[in-house]
């Protein structure tokens, strides 16, 4: 499953931070998840609970901040989010316009102790 495999390398990141500051135990993962990524935030934090079970981990809460796909016109520099439907620029009209978010995969904080 696509959820588990991101899950396990989410943890293991999480691990090798926690080891270089010393912490314990996961009181919580925060994570910042494009919408490019395909990820179901339900299936995750379902996945994310089943790979903690028995781990150092046990207890921790995964919180889930979710990306749309956005984009920037070339013409204008204005901020435009993209849709399967409509890739138009909502000031200039254009229709060249450069993807700049919803790849994002990132573990943005944890909390431990
Ligand atoms: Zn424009």
């Amino acid at each position: 499953m696509h959820e588990m495999s991101i899950t396990r390398s989410m943890l293991e990141i999480a691990r090798r931070e926690m080891e270089v500051n010393g912490i314990h135990a996961l009181r919580k993962l925060k994570v910042r998840i494009g919408e490019l990524t395909a990820v179901e935030p339900d299936t995750l934090k379902f996945c994310f609970d089943v790979a903690i079970k028995g781990t150092p981990f046990q207890g921790a809460v995964l919180e889930i901040e979710e990306v749309p796909l956005g984009g920037r016109c070339r013409v204008c520099g204005g901020e435009v989010r993209i849709t399967a439907f409509d890739n138009r620029c909502p000031k200039c009209g254009s229709t060249d316009i450069e993807r700049v978010s919803g790849h994002e995969l990132d573990i943005i904080s944890m909390e431990g102790d």
